[in-house]
């Protein structure tokens, strides 16, 4: 079983400023029996990325496909079998990096694609070396995120980049990110023709679908994402909609 993926359409988008972003996605909230997103709101919740792209394609009279499967069976590795999982992350990371030295790509990898795990936590052996995260086994190499879980314990690790996310009734928790310099990735409702507006919560606003390496943005910034998928339906509260000033032609 592959842990790790590559080509969705902002990973490609990375490859052409030079990285090869490979990503863990595993069953999002509870759909695998375990819960892989503690701060999850009904609105992410409902308007999620797993069913995204082909995760979200279903024969007729299906609910659930190859890739769920998948990100099922994984999450149940990652739970039941923790030592087997970190060791098969482990070796899944080192061939990318050899791949991505291959392609002449710098390799970066996000853990969350589909979860909220804080896996500075999680204790991993690399050539029989016990490591206190697979963040310290690979100190060399840029792994980024996206979480709703404030005050986790990652201002030491270097080679860890988080934005926190805003969602339907976590503005105190964005508020407290803000204070404590996180960007803060937010969904606009806004189509894509559209620019972002200028500013969100008097902080300057990022345009977080030009890629995904979150490593990169300027510090101080709304790294704004136009709603997608369900998300351009939802009215939770978890997709913002900003006041925009067009500019006359
Ligand atoms: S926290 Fe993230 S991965 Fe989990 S349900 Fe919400 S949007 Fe999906």
């Amino acid at each position: 079983m592959k842990l790790l993926s590559t080509g969705n359409p902002k990973v490609l988008k990375g490859m052409k400023q030079g990285y090869n972003t490979y990503i863990l996605h595993l069953a999002p909230a509870d759909l695998s029996g375990y819960e892989t997103c503690p701060k999850r709101t009904t609105g992410c919740t409902g308007s999620c990325l797993n069913l995204a792209g082909r995760g979200g394609m279903f024969k007729r009279g299906e609910t659930t496909n190859v890739i769920q499967q998948a990100r099922i069976r994984k999450t149940k590795m990652f739970f039941e079998q923790r030592i087997e999982f970190m060791a098969h992350l482990v070796k899944d990371i080192e061939l990318g990096i050899k791949q991505s030295a291959r392609l002449g790509l710098t390799p970066v990898f996000r853990l969350n694609g589909t979860s909220d795990l804080s896996f500075e936590k999680y204790p991993v052996i690399r050539n029989s070396k016990i490591y206190r995260n697979i963040f310290e086994a690979f100190a060399d190499i840029q792994f980024y995120d996206y979480t709703k879980v404030l005050g986790r314990k990652v201002n030491s690790i270097a080679n860890y980049s988080l934005t926190f996310s805003a969602a339907d009734g976590n503005d105190a928790d964005v508020a407290k990110a803000i204070e404590q310099g996180y960007n803060i990735a937010t969904v606009f409702g806004i189509k894509k023709t559209l620019p972002m507006p200028e500013t969100y919560m008097g902080l300057p606003v990022f345009n977080g679908d030009e890629s995904d390496l979150r490593f990169l943005d300027p510090r101080g910034v709304i790294v704004g994402l136009y709603a997608k998928g369900k998300a351009k339906k939802d009215l939770t509260g978890f997709v913002k909609y900003p006041t925009i000033m067009l500019k006359a032609a």
